[in-house]
């Protein structure tokens, strides 16, 4: 596996010391001081991977265990990645104008960690899983990596741009917050 410091939640607070956390869902924290320097946890991080790698391992096998028993089939998925081919680029079409940015290419993936992602050359990926979530969530999936297109980050100057396009961000989110790791579930492989 190759663990990538961007896939890692960084978290600052009025903390003394710094500490690194794996989630069940497989997702990675790190938690630093307020001031503690950047480069400073990215080594931390470093000399840690083993470490993580052996909590994702772990995380992994729990998984698997506890797999849901609605399981997607392999023709199930292959119709939801087509369904999303016809559905997606659509409203990417929508609202790239809206947003106010153009983009390259829109690929769709079976993915068990992501809803969306984006490229700096404005290739837009999109998780077919979304197929099963209300077009509105759709829809708020689509602007936010559009809006990355313009901001490459998870700033509130980011989220002023989502929300202006897309008013109802927040309810939509929410919605994708708590059944979305569900959704993931039932991804195959
Ligand atoms: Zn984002």
């Amino acid at each position: 596996m190759s663990l990538r410091f961007d896939d890692i939640e960084l978290i600052r607070s009025r903390r003394k010391t710094i500490g690194l956390e794996v989630r069940s869902d497989g997702s990675v924290i790190v938690r630093a001081p307020l001031r503690f320097p950047e480069r400073d946890i990215r080594r931390f991080v470093e000399d840690h991977t083993e470490w993580i790698e052996k909590h994702l391992e772990k995380a992994k096998r729990m998984e698997k265990e506890t797999a849901p028993d609605d399981r997607l089939t392999m023709e199930e998925i292959r119709a939801l990645a087509e369904r999303a081919l016809k559905v997606i680029p659509e409203r990417v079409e929508y609202y790239a104008p809206k947003v106010g940015v153009h983009y390259s290419r829109i690929t769709i993936r079976n993915q068990k960690s992501r809803w969306g992602s984006c490229s700096a050359k404005g290739n837009l990926n999109f998780n077919c899983l979304l197929m099963l979530t209300p077009p509105e969530v759709i829809d708020s999936v689509v602007v936010h990596e559009l809006c990355h297109l313009k901001e490459m980050n998870h700033s509130k100057h980011f989220y002023e741009e989502v929300l202006r396009v897309y008013p109802e961000y927040r309810k939509w989110e929410k919605w994708l917050k708590e059944h979305g790791r569900h959704l993931m579930r039932r991804m195959t492989g």
